[in-house]
């Protein structure tokens, strides 16, 4: 069972009890940003580009849990930054235990066995390590760019894995990934024993260095349909189906912000974890100020136009699964009917690997190349100077 069942029910009891109060609007994951510092650089990070006297603050404990309560949503994901990079984290962990929230800590668990080692955590139904993994060793080393990344985070998962923790994975997956790698890394999690796999499209963040990268809304759909069709029968994910039916491009959702609302050391976000138009001091003003209408797909704003991302999305599936008959039987048919046959999707992932893919291609997508010396030692160059020099 990729989530349990007492987190499924607690899910689907508050959503019924908000649309049963005709709460049109309302809070369903607390992304709650401690911190914006990390001990990695991923090149397509919209978080640590802030200025050191930014990235040196960090919220207390007491505004964490003070944030948590304003909110009142049953779900608090913590990402950042690093979070195990927080000297509050096992407090604050602790307290949301005992609100009964369901935690999702995101690492990128270079950290984590460190920490479970000095006894930080406690495993608990309530808590669990979503550690960030952007695909198989190469891929993830590259996308995080730092070798050795990934190697570490296994071991970290395994310990937390052996010790009773829940575990999943996050996985950002960006223009040019390779299917056929994905479904590969996909096998390998669930032979480590993560509990489920969570996946979503990168978003084109402002601040992140690497702008070539991100996906459109029609390219997303096409490698999401690769990716999902003729699923494996072991495979599992800690995601609404109907989100991932909407990767896929079988269902169309529209974006609903005020699902996952964002809570940092600046205030509350609006509108959303990706954009940052404003900030307001306390919970109600974010959902009583924020000009919602101004995004989403249908809005025009081209900020959101090709947008797909779960903080967004993901919400509106959770939303539409408790809408009535129709979305639970869809959530149903999706739980039931989940291998998703497609002849199409598996031929197109044949054609895939002949295609080039990789790190080194995403290299080439930036402008780089790499040079072979005679010694048979590689060196990344870029393409523009060396035609310059020509
Ligand atoms: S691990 Fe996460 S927070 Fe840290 S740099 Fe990478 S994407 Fe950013
Ligand atoms: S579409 Fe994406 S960027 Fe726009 S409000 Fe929704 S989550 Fe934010």
């Amino acid at each position: 069972m990729p989530v349990p069942v007492s987190q499924m029910w607690t899910v689907a009891s508050y959503v019924v009890g908000q649309r049963l109060r005709r709460r049109r609007r309302y809070p369903l994951v607390l992304m709650l940003e401690p911190l914006f510092r990390c001990n990695l650089a991923c090149a397509g990070c919209g978080k640590i580009q802030y200025p050191p006297h930014i990235l040196k603050r960090q919220l207390s404990v007491e505004e964490c849990l003070a944030a948590v309560d304003e909110c009142g949503a049953p779900m608090v994901s913590i990402p950042g930054g690093e979070p195990l990079l927080h000297e509050g984290m096992p407090e604050l962990v602790r307290e949301l235990v005992r609100r009964k929230k369901y935690i999702y800590l995101c690492t990128n668990a270079l950290l984590l066995k460190e920490k479970l080692e000095a006894g930080w955590f406690e495993p608990s139904k309530y808590l669990s390590f979503s550690v960030h993994m952007d695909g198989s060793q190469e891929h993830h080393d590259f996308a995080v760019c730092r070798e050795g990344t990934f190697e570490k985070a296994i071991s970290g998962i395994r310990l937390a894995v052996d010790r009773g923790f829940r575990v999943t994975t996050n996985t950002t997956l960006f223009d040019g990934a390779d299917p056929n790698a994905v479904r590969g890394f996909f096998d390998e999690m669930m032979e480590v024993g993560v509990e489920g796999m969570m996946v979503s499209p990168g978003y084109a963040y402002d601040k992140a260095p690497d702008q070539t990268g991100f996906l459109q809304r029609r390219s997303t759909n096409e490698l999401f349909e690769m990716i999902l069709s003729n699923r494996k029968k072991g495979w599992r994910f800690n995601q609404s189906p109907l989100f991932l039916e909407f990767l896929m491009g079988k269902r169309d959702f529209e974006c609903t912000p005020w699902g996952n609302p964002t809570f940092n050391i600046f205030g509350w976000q609006k509108p959303c974890y990706l954009l940052q138009e404003g900030y307001v001091d306390t919970f109600d003003e974010l959902m009583e100020t924020t000009e919602w209408d101004r995004y989403g797909v249908a809005s025009g704003n081209p900020k959101c136009a090709n947008c797909m991302v779960h903080c967004g999305y993901e919400p509106t599936a959770v939303d539409y699964t408790f809408s009535g008959v129709r979305g639970i039987w869809a959530n149903v048919k999706a739980m039931l009917f989940n291998r998703y046959a497609n002849p199409t999707a598996a031929a197109r992932l044949e054609e895939e690997k002949s295609k080039p893919h990789g790190p080194m291609q995403h290299l080439v997508q930036l402008g780089f190349a790499v040079d072979v010396k005679p010694d048979g030692t590689r060196e990344v160059v870029r393409r523009d100077s060396d035609e310059a020099a020509a």
